[in-house]
Parts: structure tokens; C-alpha cells; sequence
């Protein structure tokens, strides 16, 4: 694919770039073959999850006291935006790295950190986390999962939808309400190891529009039975707090997706272009080709200077929930704008399979409603512009 010259991000430095051209020649070699496999099973097989692992894939945030590399978000940041630059972008490596791994590192005991990090970043453990019911998307606060105390256990009752990773995962964050009177505060969140254990069952693979290659799937709890120490934090009732303190980087990984998609749809439509010939001339000379083509390389080098910028203050720990919701709702409406003006160029093979602008259309689509709508992102802003 040809090179469209974005700028260069601030905080790449050699061992990142080192990491770069490792992911590149991974998901060249191990993915890109098998994708269509994937996308017709519905799922990733397994052994991906053990490669990633061996390859130092997964789990790169966490401390070296638990096995990890010790990185930051910035070494998951570029493992996802190569993986989705890739065309692999169902893998949902990003939310076991960037969205439930945190989780544990910032609010596990000791124990759990030891016990379940280095079977995360082995890929023994595939990370899931289970919030959205089927009566309860966008108003999280409404959750109707329970989870009652029962001596040294807890009781979890209920079900989940739409849960990425969940065909495979066995290691699964699930919210769950403690307290059922007391609203968001009455939500905790539990570490759910699920091989083996009773009252746990899966739903359906969910069939849908794009990512096929993803598994999403329904979950049941038939009075699971966990351990109370399957609680995470130190108290009930901490769950939604804590979830609110995640998403900044969860939001973040979203731009990074959008960003790697923007750019890889744009390399793909220069070289088409340059190929393809109409009333005797390259596409490419065309002057509409050359003005959507210029305006959509525009926009994404704003938006790459733009992701570059949330993505060092988020490595600085300054990043706010609002500008985190920004780069959320504004890079993947811009995907979806420039995968769709790429597509129109491709002209009748933008729509077929056996090109690249069909699957990028599919796929992109799930990105403004996952993680937060993008209008719940412009609802955040607009709270914090207008509070007091
Ligand atoms: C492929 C896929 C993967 C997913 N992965 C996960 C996962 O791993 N874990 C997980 O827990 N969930 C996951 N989800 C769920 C996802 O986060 C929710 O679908 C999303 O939060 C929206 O919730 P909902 O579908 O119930 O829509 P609803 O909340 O019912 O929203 C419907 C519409 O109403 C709008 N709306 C809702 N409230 C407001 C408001 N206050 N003001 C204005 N507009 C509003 C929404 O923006 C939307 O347009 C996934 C979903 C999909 C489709």
C-alpha cells in the first residue's frame, strides 16, 4: 500500500518504532492469511491468542512484577493501530490489552494481579468485560445483573448481551448490581474466571453487520457461584466509579482504531486510483479525485496531530474525560466519512468483497454506538462546557 505520509507522533520513540515493525510482520504472517477463516467462523481461533501472547502482544501495560513489559499505553496504542492498519480489526486483543487488563492493574489485590495477569498476557486468559443488558446500553446505571453475598461467595444472577470476546473469553469482567436500591452506587464490578465454573453459560455468537471476525455474544448467569474475593477493588459499590475512571483510555483506543482505518482506506484508494482508468484516464487525474482525496488527507492529518496530542496527555495522565469523548465521537465519525468517500472512488468494487473498501464499510459502522454512543460523548462534552 502506498505511504500517505501522516505525521509522525511525538511520542514514538525507538523501542516503540522496533515494536512497530514487529506487530507489521505479526499480522502479516499470522493473520492476514487467515482472515477470512475468521471472519466466516465468527471468531479468532485460540492459537492467535496463544501466538500474541508469545510474541509479547498482550498485556504490554503491565508491571514487570507480574510478568509484563512494564509499557505504557503507548506500546498498546501502536499493537492496536497496526493490527486495525492491518485490516485485522475484529481482533479483540485491543479490549483485553488497553480495557481489561487496567482494570486489574489499577484495582486488583495482590493476589489477583499475581494469579491472573501472567495467564493474560500468556493469552491462557482471553479478557472480556460485561456491562451492556439487553435492557441496559447507554444507561448503564440500570443494570439489573445482581450479586448477593452468601457467606465467602457471591450469587450473580442475570444476563449480559453484546459482549466482546465473549465466545472465547474465560476471564471476565462482570458488572453486577450489589445493592439493587442504590443506583450506580449499588454497581461492583467482579473478576469471573469462567472455565469450569457452574451457572456460567454462553449465549449466541451474535450474527451482525461488521467485525464478523469478532465474537460477540450473549451471556447467562444461572446463580453463578464466584468467590468473594472475585470482587474487585477493596469494597461494594465501587464499579461504577471505577468504570467511569477507565474510560478516557477505552474511548482513546476507539480514535486509535478509527485513526489506523482512515489511514489504511486512504493507501488503498491512492493506489486504486492510480490503477484504474476511465474515458482514457487514470482515476487519479480526475479533478473530483484529487479534491475528495486532498480533503480526506487533510482531515486525517488533523485528526492524527489531533489523536497524537489526547494520546500524549493521556500518557502524562492529564487526559480529560471530555477530550477523551471528543477523540472518540470525532475520529470515528470522520472514519466513517472517509471510508465512504473512499469507497465512492473504487466506484462498483467498492461494494465487492474481493476489495477492501466492502469490509472497512461494514466495519466501521459499530464504532460510533460501542464504548459510549457518540451521542452519550457529546453529551459528556456538553457537561463539562456547561457545569459550574
Ligand atoms: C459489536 C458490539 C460489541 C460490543 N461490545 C461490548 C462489550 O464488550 N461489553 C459491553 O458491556 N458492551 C458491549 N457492547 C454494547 C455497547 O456498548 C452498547 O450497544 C452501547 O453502549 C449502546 O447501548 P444500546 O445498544 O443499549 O443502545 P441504547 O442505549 O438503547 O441507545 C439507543 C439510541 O439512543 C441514544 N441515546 C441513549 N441515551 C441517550 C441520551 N441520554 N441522550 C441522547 N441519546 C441517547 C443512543 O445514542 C442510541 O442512538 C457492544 C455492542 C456491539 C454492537
Amino acid at each position: 500500500m502506498s505511504d500517505i505520509a501522516l505525521p509522525v507522533s511525538s511520542w514514538m520513540d525507538e523501542e516503540l518504532t522496533m515494536l512497530e515493525d514487529a506487530c507489521r510482520q505479526f499480522y502479516e504472517r499470522e493473520c492476514v492469511p487467515h482472515y477470512e477463516e475468521w471472519e466466516a467462523q465468527g471468531s479468532f481461533s485460540r492459537d492467535l491468542w496463544l501466538k500474541a501472547g508469545e510474541m509479547g502482544l498482550l498485556g504490554a501495560e503491565v508491571p514487570e512484577e507480574y510478568g509484563g513489559l512494564g509499557g505504557s499505553f503507548a506500546h498498546d496504542a501502536v499493537i492496536a493501530y497496526q493490527g486495525n492498519l492491518a485490516g485485522i480489526d475484529g481482533w479483540g486483543g485491543g479490549l483485553h490489552n488497553s480495557i481489561v487488563i487496567p482494570y486489574l492493574i489499577h484495582y486488583g489485590s495482590e493476589d489477583q494481579k499475581m494469579r491472573l495477569l501472567p495467564r493474560m498476557i500468556s493469552g491462557d486468559l482471553i479478557g472480556a468485560i460485561a456491562m451492556t443488558e439487553p435492557g441496559a446500553g447507554s444507561d448503564l446505571q440500570n443494570i439489573k445483573t445482581s450479586a448477593i453475598k452468601d457467606g465467602n461467595h457471591y450469587k450473580i444472577s442475570g444476563s449480559k448481551t453484546f459482549i466482546t470476546n465473549g465466545a472465547l473469553a474465560n476471564m471476565i469482567i462482570v458488572a453486577a448490581k450489589t445493592d439493587p436500591k442504590a443506583g450506580g452506587r449499588g454497581i461492583s464490578l467482579f473478576l469471573v474466571e469462567t472455565d469450569g465454573l457452574d451457572g456460567f453459560r454462553r449465549g449466541r455468537n451474535l450474527d451482525k453487520l461488521g467485525m464478523k471476525s469478532n465474537d460477540t455474544s450473549e451471556l447467562f448467569f444461572d446463580d453463578m457461584r464466584v468467590p468473594a474475593s472475585a470482587l474487585l477493588g477493596p469494597e461494594e459499590g465501587k464499579g461504577f466509579a471505577q468504570m467511569m475512571d477507565q474510560l478516557p483510555q477505552e474511548r482513546l483506543l476507539i480514535g486509535v482504531y478509527a485513526m489506523a482505518r482512515i489511514e489504511r482506506a486512504l493507501r488503498h484508494t491512492v493506489d486504486y486510483v492510480k490503477e484504474r482508468s476511465a474515458f482514457g484516464h487514470k482515476i487519479a487525474e480526475f479533478q473530483n479525485t484529487q479534491f475528495a482525496l486532498a480533503e480526506c488527507s487533510t482531515e486525517a492529518t488533523i485528526a492524527k496531530t489531533f489523536l497524537d496530542a489526547c494520546i500524549a496527555e493521556h500518557l502524562e495522565g492529564k487526559l480529560t474525560t471530555e477530550k477523551a469523548s471528543m477523540a472518540k465521537y470525532w475520529l470515528t465519525d470522520l472514519q466513517a466519512k472517509i471510508i465512504d468517500r473512499c469507497l465512492q472512488l473504487f466506484g462498483g468494487y467498492g461494494v465487492m468483497s474481493e476489495y477492501p473498501m466492502e469490509r472497512m464499510y461494514r466495519d466501521n459502522r459499530i464504532e460510533r454506538i460501542y464504548a459510549g454512543t457518540n451521542e452519550i460523548m457529546k453529551l459528556v462534552i456538553a457537561r463539562g462546557l456547561l457545569k459550574d
